[in-house]
């Protein structure tokens, strides 16, 4: 069988029936996986095969076989970490994506890729309240979007100190105090760690019984900071409470220090400056130098998708290109790998672009401000869960849940809800004690899909 011969159509429509039934069975099927990786891996780990196997055969096989391991975390109620489904139109842009096969590396390599990042980019600012001027780029996540970014201020700090970081690295570098939330997720930690800052060496702002800094604790560190270089690390939207660092004074405190950088983790939560009544929660945001955020979370695009933009361009650029490939780029356009640690690459922008223009902004809005109300139904429910508390201000799409103020309790009611397959909620620890966490970031959840679940949580906390 060579290529030529390799007839595409009857794969790719035993393919699209596949999906079709897949993503048909998503509200009804159990939400959990029903295998674990072991036994899965048991029924695929066949002798590597001499012989070639006809592809739709395979693609049979691989369905079946990885069924029972799939997780319906692209269904109505699946509630575990901070992760959203995929709506229509990313399942299908991402089916022509891998069928364009595009390397979205360099225009030279798909001007097509190329204009969708620079478009769904345009709009991804606008709709965040990020200046318009800022460069941005589509990492794999937040979480390497924070690093891009934290690497884009290492390089403006340094710089302003006359130290050359991309050149010398950090060997004998002026020392850049890096200041953080008590509360901030562990993505920023292990961004330290790629960047030669040192997770140890940070300064670890207090955070209020929220999880969101202490602002004049901040102001106190700034204070201390004197005229060192300053990275400051804020979040928008606390990975268990939804809480947010308060940007307002936070910026102005950078603001009024000589030397100093303000990023803005917002994986999920920076979606609430696309949400007029819930914009408030981000104010000061536009002030911040760069922004991490996340599409394939609350923005509902398929994995994967991230986010990042920089204030300084000409940092941003300065911190990803090396010398030798600088002189590479076109001078006349914006080259997709000079924003993000990836060279060659899938092309994320068009299923970006798809799930933008198919929602427009106002389908945005109704999408994050629908998760924020039916997370708020949710906690309501919890007041006729016998021995349920809500232990957070339910500020936006996540809501922690203890039971019986116990531990144990609390796993058990977890696990419960997990096994019986109407709905998927992971635990997490919440200032020493276990809780349950809920994120509703999913596009096709609504109000049955909560009070099923609450009727779920009830039924394994009376157990
Ligand atoms: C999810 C999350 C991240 C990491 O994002 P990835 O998409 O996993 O890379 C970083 N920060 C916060 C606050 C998050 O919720």
């Amino acid at each position: 069988m060579t290529n030529r011969t390799v007839d595409f159509e009857p794969l790719l429509r035993r393919t699209a029936e596949i999906a079709l039934a897949y993503v048909e069975s998503l509200p009804d099927r159990h939400v959990g996986s029903r295998q674990d990786a072991a036994e899965i891996a048991d029924r695929l780990r066949v002798a590597l095969p001499d012989e070639a196997e006809d592809p739709l055969a395979v693609i049979e096989r691989l369905a079946s076989d990885v069924d029972p391991g799939l997780v319906a975390s692209a269904g109505p109620r699946y509630f575990g970490f901070v992760i959203g489904g995929a709506l229509p139109a990313s399942v299908a842009a991402d089916w022509l994506t891998a069928a364009w096969d595009q390397n979205a590396v360099v225009h030279a390599l798909s001007p097509a890729a190329a204009a969708a990042e620079q478009v769904a980019g345009e709009w991804m600012k606008e709709l965040l309240a990020i200046p318009a001027g800022a460069s941005h780029g589509l990492p794999t996540g937040a979480g390497l979007g924070n690093a891009v970014a934290m690497a884009s201020a290492r390089h403006a700090l340094l710089a302003r100190v006359g130290w050359d970081v991309e050149e010398r690295g950090l060997y004998g570098a002026p020392e850049i105090q890096v200041v953080i939330g008590d509360e901030a997720h562990a993505t920023v930690l292990t961004a330290l760690q790629y960047l030669g800052l040192g997770r140890a060496r940070v300064t670890r702002v207090p955070a209020d019984e929220q999880g969101a800094i202490r602002a004049d604790a901040l102001r106190e560190v700034m204070r201390a900071a004197a005229d060192r270089p300053v990275l400051v690390v804020a979040q928008a939207g606390n990975v268990n409470t939804g809480a947010f660092d308060p940007l307002e004074p936070i910026s102005a405190a950078v603001r009024a220090h000589g030397n100093a950088w303000l990023h803005i983790d917002g994986a999920f939560g920076l979606w609430a400056a696309a949400v007029p009544r819930l914009r408030h929660l981000v104010a000061g945001s536009e002030r911040a130098d760069s922004w991490a955020t996340d599409a394939h979370k609350w923005l509902n695009v398929g994995y994967d998708c991230g986010f990042v933009a920089v204030r300084d361009v000409d940092a941003h650029r300065a911190a990803m290109v090396s010398e030798a490939s600088y002189l590479m780029r076109s001078e006349a356009s914006r080259e997709n790998w000079e924003w993000v640690l990836d060279s060659s690459r899938r092309a994320r922008g068009f299923a970006l672009y798809a799930v933008l223009r198919s929602l427009g902004r106002s389908g945005v809005r109704d999408l994050v401000e629908r998760c924020c109300a039916l997370a708020a139904r949710l906690a309501e429910g919890m007041a006729s869960v016998p021995g349920a508390r809500v232990l957070n201000d339910v500020v936006l799409n996540q809501v922690l849940v203890r039971f019986e103020d116990d531990d144990d309790r609390t796993r058990a009611v977890i696990r419960g809800v997990q096994a019986g397959g109407e709905a998927w909620m992971g635990g997490t620890t919440w200032q020493g004690r276990a809780a349950m966490r809920v994120s509703v970031s999913g596009w096709s959840t609504t109000e049955a899909d909560i009070d099923r679940t609450v009727e779920a949580i009830t039924a394994a906390a009376r157990n």
